[in-house]
């Protein structure tokens, strides 16, 4: 225990993940308020490797786990507050679904395209998420972060976060604790429809229920990467237990047996056969968490 926050060892990191895959974490704690997440910081080793989970949809944790601290925010850091006049306030580790319902029930709009994408807000401000002609680096107007280093609090204006299409300029050493929202007024149920469209457009274009971390790889600027995987014919190609999804071909979709490795494996053979076809290199949009062997894109 560290204070009151317990930090517990050997922690399956899978299930907190959308590929379910992957291995414990040495050590794990899900602080549920900044006091907790200090306390942590505060009385962890100097030399601790600290890595911050969100909602897990955008990693694939190494078959080995992570070897250090894995940090997961909980607790009060999943509230939003959408009662200030033209902003909405949520903590990082608040799920986007959730934001959108929240702000539309409030009247608040511009939020809506995080209705579709499982992932945190924290998660969501690292990865500049976005979807549906947005993206957060529209509607974002600052984020909190704590340096985990040294537990100094910052508020970023969404022009010193470097957000561009799927990153940010956030280190390893950072993690987004609150950000608040710039938002438009809206009529709820016009926006409640929106939330509707945007999920029957995603039921019918991307392969619910399965195991997967959204889209892969990043569209070049030519088009998009799901139409060159397309047309290099690897849709509803397998290698073991990870496919290429017949339903949208930028999503690898893995099943129940399948490890990081596999999908690991899979990943940079779409990216090499993509290669020798056309000539273009895709560019992973989910992120190696922990160690993988041979070429990858590893934190
Ligand atoms: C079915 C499906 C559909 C998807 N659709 C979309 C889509 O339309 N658009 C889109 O952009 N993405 C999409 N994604 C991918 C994913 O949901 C987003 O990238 C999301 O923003 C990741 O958030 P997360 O909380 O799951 O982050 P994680 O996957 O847990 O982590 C991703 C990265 O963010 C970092 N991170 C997480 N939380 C914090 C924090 N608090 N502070 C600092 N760094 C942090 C992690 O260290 C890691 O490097 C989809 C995924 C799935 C499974």
């Amino acid at each position: 225990m560290i204070d009151h926050v317990a930090v517990r060892s050997e922690v399956p990191l899978a299930p907190l993940t959308t590929y379910k895959v992957g291995g414990p974490a040495r050590w794990f704690a899900e602080p549920h308020d900044l006091e907790e997440l200090r306390s942590i910081l505060e009385l962890a080793p100097s030399n601790t490797d600290v890595t911050v989970l969100g909602r897990g949809s955008n990693i694939v944790v190494s078959d080995r786990g992570i070897d250090g601290l894995v940090l997961r925010l909980g607790g009060a850091f999943g509230a939003v507050d959408t009662t200030g006049a033209d902003r909405v306030v949520a903590g990082a580790g608040a799920a986007l679904p959730k934001v959108a319902r929240a702000a539309a029930s409030a009247g608040r709009a511009g939020l809506e395209f995080y209705v579709g994408i499982p992932g945190s807000v924290g998660g969501a401000v690292a990865m500049n998420a976005g979807g549906h002609g947005s993206d957060t680096a529209a509607v974002l107007e600052e984020a909190v972060v704590v340096d985990l280093r040294t537990g100094a609090l910052s508020k970023r204006e969404v022009e010193s976060l470097g957000l561009s299409y799927r990153s940010s300029n956030l280190t390893a050493s950072e993690v987004v604790v609150q950000a608040t929202f710039a938002t438009s007024s809206g009529d709820p149920e016009v926006l409640e429809e929106r939330l509707r469209e945007i999920t029957r457009w995603r039921k019918e274009f991307q392969p619910g229920g399965t195991l997967n971390a959204g889209s892969v790889f990043k569209n070049p600027d030519s088009e998009a990467a799901g139409a060159i995987i397309d047309r290099c014919g690897l849709k509803g190609m397998s290698v073991g237990p990870v496919n290429v999804s017949d339903v949208h071909a930028n999503f690898l979709v893995a099943s129940h047996d399948a490890t990081a490795a596999d999908i690991h494996a899979f990943v940079f053979e779409i990216q090499s056969k993509v290669f020798e076809l056309t000539h273009i290199t895709l560019e992973p949009e989910i992120r190696f968490l922990g160690s993988f062997d041979g070429s990858g894109d590893e934190q």
